[in-house]
């Protein structure tokens, strides 16, 4: 008798324990549907841009362990939509609550600094994302926050000292930003007239990227103020070779080492070297002008002259008709008509070369008169260019 009533107990304890886990698993895969359910009504209302719908089933949505990915995707809509406030009173709220596990503490976290950032409270995403950082496996998403905040603060130092502090690995997708901050740090100091240090900055700059254009032109601009000409045009040709695109601005730099002291028929071999190695509108425009100080302006004409011809761009024509204006000026009292409309012609072109957007960001597009490292529209490093050689029309601003 005792051997049937253990049989019937062993009987019922099966029973009970197969019941309990027929209901787990039915509770787990409603469960599981619900919030699928739940996911698809919220990317609905996102498409529908429902703001009331969407604060409404967020009311009726206890914070627990099981809805805060629904939270979290959100407080990244408000952001998107420019609802800041919202999103960042929704992020401190799971922040602070009891239940949040410790897995998505540095994803709430980054969520809350972006709002931060979004609304330009920058001390407090700066703080929250070192915090962040503690978390191993959160920091490579919280670094490119914390450099795009340095970065516009112009916090170089900072900036740099986060990076290096990372292992190889990380630092080496920053290298080419790196370099840029250590050419900040070197153009504050040489504007400050400290120049020995400036140079540590500049190899600094260069440790991180061999071929760092910015810190080689700022190489040749401390060269030509301590007045060591050689390592100016020295620094100039690395340029050349590294991006002839900046043939405009190494010509100018070449003028910038004669007005510090440089031989003109230096300056001027030297650009005709480089000319010979690469043919650009920039340099031919510098050679003009040495030509030009030096009385050979029939010379400059005929080069430019030749130079259009084989290469004809817009900027050139511009450059011809704005060296012929200022060095044959035409006067209207013996001139005739052909003489008048000509002085016309090569008046208006110049007016258009004083107009004209030198630079272009190969990025957005954005355009200036003057050469920018950081584009001020798409914040991207080294991406505005001369545009001198462009041979469209439609590629410079006009
Ligand atoms: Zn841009």
């Amino acid at each position: 008798m005792d051997g049937l009533v253990q049989y019937f107990i062993l009987l019922g304890s099966v029973g009970i324990g197969y019941a309990i886990a027929y209901l787990q698993f039915n509770f787990k895969k409603f469960h599981y549907s619900s919030q699928e359910k739940l996911k698809e009504k919220l990317n609905l209302l996102f498409h529908l841009d429902d703001d009331r719908e969407i604060s409404k089933l967020l009311k009726s949505l206890e914070v627990s362990k099981d809805t805060f990915g629904i939270h979290l995707a959100v407080g990244g809509h408000y952001r998107k939509s420019g609802e800041v406030e919202k999103a960042i009173g929704l992020h401190q709220n799971l922040l602070g609550h009891p239940e949040i596990p410790s897995h998505i503490y540095g994803e709430v976290a980054l969520e809350l600094a972006k709002d931060y950032m979004a609304a330009g409270l920058l001390d407090r995403a700066e703080a929250l994302l070192l915090k962040i950082m503690e978390q191993k496996e959160y920091r490579a998403l919280a670094i490119p926050k914390l450099i795009d905040i340095y970065q516009q603060e112009k916090e170089w130092e900072k900036a740099l000292k986060i990076v290096t502090s990372l292992d190889a690995k990380l630092v080496g997708s920053y290298h080419s930003r790196l370099a840029h901050f250590c050419c900040e740090l070197a153009q504050f100091l040489i504007d400050r007239g400290e120049y020995y240090e400036a140079q540590q900055r500049i190899r600094a700059s260069l440790d991180f990227d061999k071929g760092c254009v910015r810190a080689a032109f700022l190489l040749s601009d401390l060269n030509a103020k301590l007045k060591d000409f050689n390592s100016a045009l020295t620094n100039l040709k690395k340029v050349m070779h590294a991006d002839e695109a900046y043939a405009f601005d190494v010509a100018n730099n070449v003028l910038q080492c004669v007005s510090f002291g440089l031989e003109r028929d230096v300056a001027l071999r030297f650009l005709q070297k480089m000319y010979n190695d690469h043919p650009k509108l920039g340099l031919i425009v510098g050679i003009s002008e040495l030509l030009g100080e030096m009385g050979r302006e029939r010379e400059a004409i005929d080069l430019l002259e030749n130079h259009l011809k084989a290469y004809p761009r817009l900027f050139g024509l511009l450059q011809l008709a704005g060296f012929f204006h200022s060095h044959f000026p035409l006067t209207t009292s013996k001139v005739g008509v052909n003489e008048r409309v000509l002085s016309d012609i090569v008046e208006v072109c110049g007016q258009i070369r004083s107009e004209i957007s030198l630079y272009k960001c190969l990025c957005c597009g954005f355009e200036a008169k003057s050469l920018y490292w950081l584009c001020p529209s798409c914040r991207v490093w080294s991406s505005i260019k001369p545009v001198v050689d462009t041979p469209l029309l439609s590629k410079v601003a006009l």
